[in-house]
């Protein structure tokens, strides 16, 4: 299939690139290389256009001049703590972006989304795992604009003719099992790179935000998924898109870690303790977020294969290792 993927040179759209280009399929990148890395693209001088999703006229273009059949809309803002920070910011990108895809998708007469959405749409809950039907009750601008974007889109489709997945990643980690990608931004806010990057020296100590949650050990439990397995329920969901039909899926394990495991896990795979000092809770912080993935494993038979926290830490511990500065080290 062709596919133009928002957001295709950062982490998770990069990682769904290379997935499409090894199973056969014709993906483009369009990414305004504010955190993507060209380096990440495979043949990255025609596979990358550079391009901002608020250029609604240049992505209409991109679109028509591949003959996309769909769009896979990654480009956003990703951080929480951010999100609290800087709504405008949040706002700008994630809704109004969305909507200015969903104007060039129209005018290069594309009718087929998939959009990454998020766990944070779900806010805080007592009863987990979540369902597709648990309520959405964001509590921070990320989830908000996530979930505005969600509504954005099941509108346009409504009255547009545009057929949509959404899909709610939980906690999208590890690296290509290769070592040859993983996750580099310029500005890291996410556990597992600022805990290798802690192993590596890159910043003297990783902080473990809250430890009074009511967890097995009082740190936040989330529910980590592989970039591999994301990836695969990327192209599942791509061929199985019908006209005229909108779903939203989970994409998780299934299972939860703690930050505290997710800390000895990484230990284990670098082999020597990771300096890191507890602090009080991050705002916005739900204590514990853990898919059921069960609806898209039905539909679509995802199969995830490489989510447990053990798996996912190594692959990450190899890239860095490999990577100690990241892609700023590699030729673009
Ligand atoms: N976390 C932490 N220290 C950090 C960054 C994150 O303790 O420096 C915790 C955070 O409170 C959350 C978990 O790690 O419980 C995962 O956070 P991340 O930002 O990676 O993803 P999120 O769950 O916010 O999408």
């Amino acid at each position: 299939m062709k596919v133009l993927l928002t957001g295709g040179a950062g982490y998770v759209g990069s990682a769904c690139l290379r997935w499409l280009l090894k199973r056969g399929h014709d993906p483009i990148a369009y990414d305004n290389m504010l955190e993507g890395n060209a380096a990440s693209v495979p043949e990255s001088s025609r596979r990358l256009v550079v391009g901002d999703i608020a250029d609604t006229d240049r992505l209409a273009d991109a679109l028509k001049q591949h003959q996309a059949e769909a769009v896979m809309h990654f480009a956003a803002l990703a951080s929480v703590p951010d999100s609290i920070g800087d709504p405008e910011a949040y706002y700008r990108v994630n809704v109004a972006g969305t909507k200015s895809v969903l104007d060039a998708m129209r005018t290069a007469g594309v009718s087929k989304i998939l959009f990454s959405s998020t766990a944070a749409t779900y806010g805080f809950h007592a009863e987990m795992p979540l369902r597709e039907t648990s309520a959405q009750t964001p509590e921070t601008p990320y989830g908000t604009t996530k979930l505005a974007a969600e509504w954005l889109i099941k509108d346009y489709a409504r009255a547009y003719g545009m057929s949509y997945t959404v899909l709610r990643y939980f906690n999208a980690s590890g690296a290509d099992l290769d070592g040859e990608h993983g996750e580099d931004r310029r500005h890291e806010a996410h556990l597992i790179p600022l805990i290798l990057h802690a192993a590596l020296g890159r910043r003297p100590k990783v902080m473990i935000f809250g430890t009074d949650y009511e967890t097995r050990d009082g740190t936040c439990v989330r529910d980590y998924v592989h970039t591999a397995d994301l990836a695969q329920a990327h192209e599942l969901a791509v061929l199985a898109l019908r006209p005229g039909v909108g779903k939203a899926y989970n994409l998780g394990s299934g299972t939860g870690a703690t930050v505290l495991e997710v800390l000895r896990a990484c230990e284990k795979a670098v082999g020597r303790p990771i300096p890191h000092e507890f602090a009080p809770r991050r705002p916005g912080d739900p204590g514990v977020l853990v898919a059921s993935p069960d609806a898209i494993v039905q539909d679509l038979g995802w199969s995830p294969r490489y989510s447990d926290v053990e798996a996912i830490v190594s692959s990450a511990w190899r890239w860095h290792e490999k990577h100690p500065r990241g892609y700023t080290e590699q030729p673009a």
